[in-house]
């Protein structure tokens, strides 16, 4: 925790009593750098870009801004839409704004809408008890309850967590045609990331600023502004005089020390094997997840069928496990997220469908069995430790040869430091 924020508590940012308190209670007295910057932004009305590191308290800067926002005693339609690129980080977000709005009068209604659950309990709840005053989803069935008229909106805001994943090819037709559906005038966009590659950053731009240009059939469409931008820290690459990689802050010169997106409190492992098949790679992972200590991991596989063997594996070892995939069923995907939150897991073998978001806070053990394709995707796994300034580490199982090289390449790219398995004691004292 820097300086800066030690001396501002909260109550400095003129939030309402009722948040205040509900921060209190969660023990946050003192908002991170990231909430220092944000709210006082998005507070003044604009849009606002964010960029911050995993673990440094994105959830509660933008639900801040939200819950400021929303008027309880108003009701029939949706005052804040949010959207999230998994499910389990959408139902994250959606119990942080009950925690954070619980003492709001009136009563606040938050309700989240995901894909997986069948989508007559969404339209029976929305029937029965009217849209919430903030609706929380993954993208596909936020669009299909919108456009079938079964969620009514009169959006003041519209937030995108892990905005660039959004943004990304997948997702990003319909969160176009959600952004669409729900515009207003007073339409406030937030958009947040703890990786914004430049191109991202303009197809953000783009949708914040031309949405009412690709709305308006008639008139002079008005242009808005270009959203103001929190960025605190970059994660491009250039060298440096001497051949090593740094990361680009934009404009620094060659040498010059810049933040990077890594994390401080993560430390960075390898451990060498030969072969080429997976499964040779698993006497080593139990190896790791008996021996070492740890309080909770996660261990990153590229198959999802790999997930569901490896956990169960684990549990004949006494390790207490469970699997993520895009292939499980949603009950069972609940179960294991619920299951790691309470600690009735230790270990939750995931693919990278679980490299984003989700927050764990005794997680201090990630593991890659196999090894991401983007370094972004290395950098967020990374960030499934050490969360909120605690530490951990991350290691890499990685054969000789091509995937000992593919990890080199994430090292130089990245620019972190890479100590081996067998050395970690050490390398945890200094
Ligand atoms: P991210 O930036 O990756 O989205 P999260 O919003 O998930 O991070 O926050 C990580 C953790 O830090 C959460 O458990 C959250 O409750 C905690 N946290 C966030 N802000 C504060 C704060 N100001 N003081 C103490 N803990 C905080
Ligand atoms: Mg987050």
């Amino acid at each position: 925790v820097d300086s800066e924020t030690q001396q501002c508590t909260f109550a400095d940012l003129s939030l309402s009593a009722p948040l205040l308190q509900a921060l209190q209670e969660m023990g946050c007295e003192h908002p991170s750098p990231v909430q220092l910057r944000t709210i006082p932004q998005a507070l003044a009305g604009g849009d606002v870009i964010v960029q911050a590191k995993s673990g440094t308290g994105k959830t509660i800067a933008f639900c801040s801004v939200v819950l400021e926002g929303v008027n309880t005693s108003s009701s029939g339609t949706s005052q804040a839409i949010v959207l999230a690129p998994t499910r389990e980080i959408a139902m994250q977000i959606a119990d942080e704004l009950r925690r954070l709005g619980w003492y709001m009068v009136p009563v606040l209604d938050v309700a989240c809408f995901i894909g997986g659950v069948p989508v007559e309990e969404d339209e029976e709840r929305l029937e029965s008890k009217g849209a919430p005053h903030i609706a929380v989803g993954t993208p596909g069935r936020m669009l299909k309850l919108l456009r079938e008229g079964s969620l009514l909106t009169d959006a003041r805001f519209l937030v995108l967590d892990e905005a660039d994943k959004l943004l990304d090819t997948n997702f990003r037709q319909d969160i176009t045609a959600i952004t669409e559906l729900v515009f207003t005038k007073s339409l406030q966009f937030l958009a947040v990331s703890a990786t914004f590659p430049p191109p991202l950053v303009a197809l953000a731009e783009d949708l914040f600023v031309h949405v009412e240009k690709k709305r308006a059939t008639r008139g002079q469409p008005v242009m808005r502004d270009l959203p103001n931008k929190v960025f605190l820290c970059t994660s491009a690459v250039k060298k440096d005089k001497d051949g090593l990689n740094i990361i680009d802050g934009g404009g620094e010169e060659p040498g010059d020390v810049v933040e990077t997106a890594l994390l401080k409190g993560v430390l960075h492992l390898r451990y060498v094997l030969q072969g080429y098949h997976v499964r040779q790679k698993v006497p080593a992972l139990l190896e790791v997840l008996t021996t070492a200590a740890y309080q909770q991991a996660f261990v990153f596989v590229g198959d999802s069928n790999n997930a569901i063997q490896i956990a169960e594996l684990l549990n004949q070892a006494g390790v207490p496990a469970a699997a993520s995939t895009g292939k499980l069923d949603q009950a069972w995907r609940t179960q294991a997220f619920a299951g790691l939150k309470r600690f009735q897991y230790r270990v939750l073998v995931c693919t990278d469908l679980m490299a984003r978001g989700i927050d764990a806070e005794k997680v201090d053990v990630v593991v890659n069995l196999d090894l991401p394709v983007e370094k972004e995707t290395y950098l967020h796994r990374s960030g499934r430790t050490a969360r909120f300034g605690s530490v951990g580490w991350m290691v890499s199982l990685v054969f000789e040869g091509d995937e000992a090289e593919h990890l080199h390449f994430f090292q130089m790219q990245l620019g972190f430091e890479l100590a081996e398995y067998a050395d970690r004691e050490a390398a945890i004292q200094s």
